[in-house]
């Protein structure tokens, strides 16, 4: 039996405005304190050049998060400020090849702090693959970690303006077949550059702001 769709349409129901944006803290060692909670936290995960600057950008309307053209190494959690009303959280990139091992430990402490001490405070975890490629070994196990976590995120497939819509279709379905191994709460195909999926993003961001 195949499994409900991960990509539905949803309707767009409250856009909310973005008036101002803050980066109110960064988070760099183990002993810098996270920001007052406010209205909660929407979080975004994903390999090292996956698109998340670009994402967190286009969401925003604003040049906020540092677009790269090599990868770096950051390894600090960003809150950018909405409206002085919640915070969207720049966790920091996995997966780079040319990382060492203590790099990947690094990373793998930073992210530890923040679902252990953080997540009480998360509505929504944006985890964000690549549409073009096949799911790779550290996306796999992000979705693993986060299932036993009992973090069910949502996925957004980024960079979907270098597929044609045949390939795209392809690759959704790829995903929604290889994602139905983990609990992921819906698919969201986006283009940073062609601003897809933008909205349905703030969609989410809107309802999950409204159930309070
Ligand atoms: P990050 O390392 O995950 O923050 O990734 P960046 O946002 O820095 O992007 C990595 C590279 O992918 C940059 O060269 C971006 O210009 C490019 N990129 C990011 N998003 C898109 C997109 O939606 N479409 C296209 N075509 N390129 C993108």
């Amino acid at each position: 039996m195949k499994q409900e769709s991960k990509i539905e349409n949803q309707k767009i129901v409250r856009p909310i405005k973005v008036e101002s944006v803050e980066l109110e803290k960064i988070i760099a060692k183990p002993n810098d304190k996270f920001p007052e909670p406010l209205q909660g936290e929407f979080a975004f995960v994903g390999r090292s050049n996956v698109g998340k600057s670009s994402l967190l950008n286009a969401i925003l309307g604003k040049k906020v998060a540092f677009v790269s053209k090599n990868p770096g190494k950051t390894r600090t959690i960003n809150y950018y400020l909405v409206n002085h009303k919640f915070y969207l959280v720049d966790l920091p990139g996995y997966g780079y090849a040319r990382t060492s091992k203590k790099d990947r430990e690094e990373w793998r402490k930073v992210i530890e702090r923040y679902f252990s001490e953080r997540t009480w405070n998360m509505k929504v975890l944006f985890a964000l693959v690549d549409s073009r490629h096949e799911l790779m070994e550290s996306d796999a196990q992000l979705f693993e970690w986060l299932d036993i976590l009992g973090i069910e995120p949502i996925v957004a497939l980024t960079k979907i303006d270098k597929l044609s819509n045949t390939e795209l279709k392809r690759q959704i379905d790829y995903f929604e077949d290889v994602l139905s191994a983990y609990k992921i709460k819906r698919i969201i195909p986006c283009s940073s550059l062609k601003k897809e999926g933008i909205d349905r993003i703030w969609n989410v961001i809107s309802e999950e702001l409204s159930k309070e």
